[in-house]
């Protein structure tokens, strides 16, 4: 039997390996705004992270975003990028 081939990322946070799907897409459009990518379909360079406020933390912390993205964040975005993810936990919690 052959294994069904899924594509795996590397979370910049804690570098652990998981399924693209379970993971959370971060991008940096064309336009230079870097954004939480629910859909995972958005144009641009993306970086993956772990479902978890603490993975994107240590990403930006131990600059493998930045890395990731290949550009250099502001405090603006990086509040911005956690406020974004938080919402998106939080309206995933809601769902039954
Ligand atoms: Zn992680």
């Amino acid at each position: 039997m052959k294994k069904k081939h899924v594509p795996v990322r590397t979370c910049i946070g804690c570098r652990e390996t998981s399924a693209k799907r379970a993971l959370i897409r971060i991008v940096r459009t064309p336009t230079g705004e870097v954004l939480v990518d629910p859909t995972g379909k958005k144009s641009g360079r993306g970086a993956y992270v772990c479902p978890s406020s603490e993975c994107l933390k240590a990403g930006i912390v131990e600059k493998r975003l930045e890395q990731a993205l290949k550009c250099q964040l502001g405090p603006g975005d990086v509040e911005s990028l956690l406020y974004q993810l938080a919402q998106m936990l939080s309206a995933r919690k809601e769902q039954p």
